[in-house]
């Protein structure tokens, strides 16, 4: 289970920034997630409760959002959301296409006492 490996990480960049805005406690974190990662957000939901444990992040909440995959066509220029792993563009089916989106872990927010 990879995710409390990336649930890891996440405490260490809030926790961090909890410490620059001297910050006492985490109230809420906002996570934005692509579709192409591995993450299962369940799971990265309970390994973040786990690392949480006796942190100034423990009973945080968190909310995860997932980016579907967006792609854009070199050719044409469209952009479009990957849908049954069809790869080509929507418009001219062309397989020069470029992911835009869904690749992504991305820290939204994070809501803390001071
Ligand atoms: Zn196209």
């Amino acid at each position: 289970m990879h995710e409390v490996s990336i649930a890891e990480e996440i405490k260490n960049v809030v926790i961090k920034k909890l410490n620059e805005n001297n910050g006492k406690k985490v109230k809420k974190i906002k996570l934005l997630i692509g579709e192409m990662t591995t993450i299962v957000p369940e799971a990265l939901q309970f390994a973040l409760t786990i690392v949480s444990e006796n942190t100034p992040m423990e009973d945080c909440k968190v909310k995860i959002k997932v980016l579907k995959t967006k792609a854009r066509c070199n050719l044409c220029y469209k952009e479009f959301f990957i849908r049954d792993n069809n790869f080509l563009c929507s418009k001219c089916k062309t397989h020069e296409i470029e992911i835009i989106q869904g690749r992504e872990m991305i820290i939204q927010s994070v809501e803390m006492e001071r």
